[in-house]
C-alpha cells in the first residue's frame, strides 16, 4: 500500500449497549485499534465475517459515525475536523441492495444528480450535462433519467448506484458488497464496470465484500477483519496465495472449493462467532483457531509487519 490518500490510524469505536434494567451499560467494541492506507487508485478488499467491524469501519469513514478514538485521513485532511459535505466532496458509497438504496419517488435522473444537489455544486443545466455524461460512461442509455427505479431490471439500478456514486468525481468510492443483492449472471458485468471505472476516472475503492471471489477479482490490497480488528492485510495476490493467519486460512478455504461463492465457511470454524461485547482474553480468535497454546489465551498478539504483510499472530505461518 502506498503513501495514501486514505490513512486509517488506531480508530476505534465503541457502543455503550445496555446490560439489562439496573445493570447499567456494557462497551461493545466494534473496532478496535485499526490502521491501514490505501494509496490512489488502489481497491482495499475489507473481509471477514458478519460483526467483524467492516460495516462500522465503513460508517466511520463515511463519516456517519463519529470515532471513538484514533483517526481518519482523507487526502491527509483528518476527518475529525471535515463536515458531511467535504466528507462526500471525497468519498461516495456504494450500498448492496440496488433497490432499497434508491428512492422509488424519485427519477433517475434526480437520484443520480442528488450529490450535486445536496452539495450545492453547479445548476440546472450542468446537472443534466452531467447526468447524461455519467450514464453513458457507466452504460445506461441516457433515455432513463426519466424513468423510475422499478421501471428498471437490477442490473440497471446498479449501474444508478454507481453512476450517483460517480457522478461529482469522489476520489474514493466505498462499495458495500455491491454486488451480493444481484443474479450472478448479473454480477461480472458491475464487477467489469467497477473496474473500466476506475481505470476511466483513477478512482479509489474500498470494498467490503464476505464474498472472496468478488474480493479477489478486484482487490489490489486485503485487510482481514476479525472482532473489530485486522488480523492479517497485505497485497491481495500474496494474501490469496499464502495466507499467514490461521483465520484468513480458515476464510480462504472456502474459495478453494468448487463452489467459491460459498461465502465463508462454517464447518471448519468449531466455536460460534464469540459475542463482542465480551471478548475472549488474550488472541480473540483462539476460541476457534486450531493453533491455539496457552500463550494466545492470555496475550494478545501485536501485528508485525514483514515485507508489506502485516499478521497479528502469535504463531503466523503456512497452513
Ligand atoms: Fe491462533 Fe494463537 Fe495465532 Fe491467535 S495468536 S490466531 S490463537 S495461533
Amino acid at each position: 500500500m502506498n503513501a495514501g490518500i486514505l490513512r486509517v490510524e488506531n480508530a476505534a469505536k465503541v457502543y455503550r449497549v445496555s446490560a439489562g434494567m439496573f445493570r447499567g451499560g456494557l462497551d461493545l467494541h466494534a473496532v478496535s485499534d485499526v490502521s491501514f492506507r490505501v494509496g490512489e487508485g488502489e481497491v482495499l478488499g475489507l473481509v471477514g465475517e458478519s460483526g467483524c467491524g467492516k460495516t462500522t469501519m465503513a460508517k466511520l469513514i463515511l463519516g456517519l459515525e463519529a470515532l471513538t478514538r484514533g483517526n481518519i485521513f482523507l487526502e491527509g485532511r483528518s476527518v475529525r475536523k471535515m463536515g458531511h459535505r467535504e466528507i462526500a466532496r471525497r468519498v461516495q458509497p456504494i450500498f448492496q441492495d440496488p433497490y432499497a438504496s434508491l428512492n422509488p419517488r424519485k427519477s433517475i435522473g434526480a437520484i443520480i444528480s442528488l450529490p450535486l444537489r445536496a452539495l450545492g455544486m453547479g445548476n440546472r443545466g450542468e446537472w443534466d450535462e452531467k447526468v447524461r455524461e455519467i450514464m453513458n460512461l457507466v452504460g445506461l442509455p441516457p433515455r432513463l433519467r426519466h424513468n423510475y427505479p422499478n421501471q428498471l431490471s437490477g442490473g440497471q439500478r446498479q449501474r444508478v448506484a454507481v453512476a450517483r456514486a460517480l457522478i461529482m468525481r469522489p476520489r474514493i468510492v466505498l462499495c458495500d458488497e455491491p454486488t451480493s443483492a444481484l443474479d450472478v449472471s448479473v454480477q461480472a458485468q458491475i464487477l467489469n464496470l467497477l473496474i473500466d471505472m476506475r481505470e476511466a476516472m483513477g478512482v479509489t475503492y474500498i470494498l467490503i465484500s464476505h464474498d472472496l471471489a468478488v474480493v479477489e477479482h478486484l482487490a489490489t490490497s486485503v485487510a482481514v477483519m476479525y472482532l473489530g480488528r485486522i488480523v492479517e492485510s497485505g497485497p491481495a495476490a500474496e494474501i490469496f496465495r499464502h495466507p499467514l493467519h490461521p483465520y484468513t486460512q480458515t476464510l480462504l478455504a472456502s474459495v478453494l472449493t468448487p463452489d467459491p461463492r460459498k461465502g465463508l465457511p462454517k464447518v471448519s470454524l468449531d466455536a460460534e462467532y464469540p459475542n463482542p461485547i465480551r471478548m475472549p482474553p488474550g488472541c480473540s480468535f483462539h476460541p476457534r483457531c486450531p493453533r491455539a497454546q496457552e500463550i494466545c489465551r492470555s496475550q494478545r498478539p501485536e501485528a508485525r509487519e514483514d515485507g508489506g504483510r502485516r499478521v497479528a499472530c502469535h504463531f503466523p505461518g503456512p497452513a
